[in-house]
């Protein structure tokens, strides 16, 4: 069932988890593992994060080193179909323009619909590591809004070989990135609206934000969008902070502030144990306002930390 769906017959705010593929090694009971507790919430859906494949020197005999290109995550098409079939429940895979092709975007699409999936979030994904700025493959998209464009054409049964006549339309709903606090690429809060708009005037039909610490940027964000003319859900991230060093690594990774009240609380306490009782209780303050305010959905980047959501979920519910 697609993602506009679930909101659009939900009486209540509804609850998504958004998961990471395992290091390659790792089976599928590790997503079984981390899943398995938050099940009791009936989350409408479930995001799988994509990885795209990364390059590392490897030193050799000679002691002279080797580029290989290494995949730590792959598994988002597998796991998306092992969470549909184990919980019956939807899963959201993500897709990303970096490090692929139009082609092999189209086969995993292809794939996608084969499997039943009936949603896929569209995104850029970041520059490689080795890069200090987003390329995009050789014949790859170069923005969220092409692969956007990509999936409506294989929605209009329109595919990269051209002698395909009356191909099989898909029907995938499509959600798209939003950053309260602005991309951290883009000039300003205007011009990063005017390319939601577009991704939104393109087919997109929800937004999912990217985490925030304070309430009022997404309410801000909100009524922004608002008055641009978008007027699709908007569905708020939320991330748990848990360690001491996210007060740093969070602003710097994701261009988003922490608020004073919080920071001086995570500041004081003595261990990363303190620090994530803090956290959850912000979290769960949050979430608490957030429903009150009447969000079409709750999504929590769960990101290896099944507990503190846990924690958090089952107070609001
Ligand atoms: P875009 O919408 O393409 O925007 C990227 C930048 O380009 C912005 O600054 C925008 O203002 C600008 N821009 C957009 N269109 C144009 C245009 N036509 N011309 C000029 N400038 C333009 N990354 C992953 O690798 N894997 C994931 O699974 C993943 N999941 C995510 C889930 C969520 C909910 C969020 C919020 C982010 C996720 N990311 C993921 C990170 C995301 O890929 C990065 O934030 C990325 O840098 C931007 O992606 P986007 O889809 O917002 O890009």
């Amino acid at each position: 069932m697609k993602v506009i769906d679930h909101i659009n017959q939900a009486k209540d705010t509804l609850i998504s988890f958004e998961i990471l593929p395992p290091l390659k090694g790792k089976t599928i009971n590790s997503i079984y593992d981390h899943l398995d507790p938050l099940m009791e919430f009936k989350p409408a859906y479930i995001n799988v994060t994509y990885h795209r494949s990364e390059h590392v020197f490897k030193k050799k005999a000679d002691g002279t080193f080797d580029k290989v290109e290494v995949r730590k995550r792959p598994g988002t098409v597998g796991i998306c179909a092992a969470i549909m079939n184990h919980y019956k429940v939807d899963a959201v895979p993500h897709l990303i323009c970096g490090g692929f092709n139009k082609r092999e975007t189209e086969d995993a699409l292809i794939d996608l619909n084969f499997i039943g999936v009936d949603n896929v979030l569209v995104l850029r994904g970041d520059a490689a590591k080795n890069e200090t700025v987003f390329e995009p493959e050789t014949g790859g998209n170069r923005y969220a809004l092409d692969l956007l464009k990509q999936v409506m054409h294989l929605n209009n049964g329109i595919y990269l070989e051209e002698d395909i006549r009356d191909g099989f339309r898909t029907n995938f709903c499509i959600g798209v990135a939003g950053y309260p606090e602005k991309h951290f690429e883009a000039p300003n809060l205007q011009t990063d609206m005017a390319y939601l708009k577009a991704k939104v005037d393109s087919g997109a039909e929800y937004v999912v934000t990217q985490m925030f610490f304070d309430n009022q940027k997404y309410f801000d964000f909100v009524k922004s969008c608002r008055d641009a003319g978008i007027t699709i859900p908007i569905i708020p991230g939320l991330k748990p902070i848990t360690t001491k060093k996210q007060l740093t690594v969070i602003p710097r990774t994701f261009n988003v502030d922490i608020p004073t009240e919080f920071s001086n609380e995570i500041s004081k306490c003595k261990s990363d144990v303190e620090v994530e009782q803090v956290g959850t209780e912000w979290m769960l303050q949050q979430s608490k306002e957030l429903k009150a305010a009447g969000v079409p959905v709750l999504h929590y980047y769960t990101l290896g930390k099944p507990k503190v959501i846990y924690n958090c979920v089952k107070q609001i519910l």
